[in-house]
């Protein structure tokens, strides 16, 4: 079971969701030697973490930049600090959302809408 939060712009009404695991994955290692792929080609995500068949090794973390709006993963294997679009580092944890500044008005602030529960 996840459990998500939505954030809403007091003044233009954007809508961002995150869910507060991310996306957890694990690493086909099998696929990655067998055909010679790229760590980050052989992710498998993993969506009920609770109940691991195979132990978690990261997780695909969602991001918005602040500057240009551009919503994003960033591997928490890989210590990202910048937008992947346009470098800015300006980019926020989708969960910490809440009282920033709205990207898309500059005038409003994200306030927490709710939570759900997958
Ligand atoms: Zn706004
Ligand atoms: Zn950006």
């Amino acid at each position: 079971m996840a459990q998500g939060v939505e954030f809403i712009c007091s003044f233009c009404e954007r809508y961002v969701a995150a869910w507060d695991d991310g996306n957890p994955y694990y690493i086909d290692l099998v696929r990655m030697v067998l055909k010679g792929l790229p760590r980050s080609r052989c992710k498998v995500y993993v969506y009920h973490p609770h109940e691991p068949r195979f132990p978690v090794e990261g997780n695909d973390v969602p991001h918005l930049c602040m500057d240009c709006g551009h919503e994003f993963n960033v591997d928490s294997e890989l210590n990202r600090t910048t937008c992947t679009k346009c470098r800015s580092s300006e980019i926020v944890d989708c969960f910490q959302l809440n009282g920033r500044t709205c990207h898309w008005c500059q005038k409003g602030v994200f306030k927490s809408a709710g939570f759900m529960i997958s």
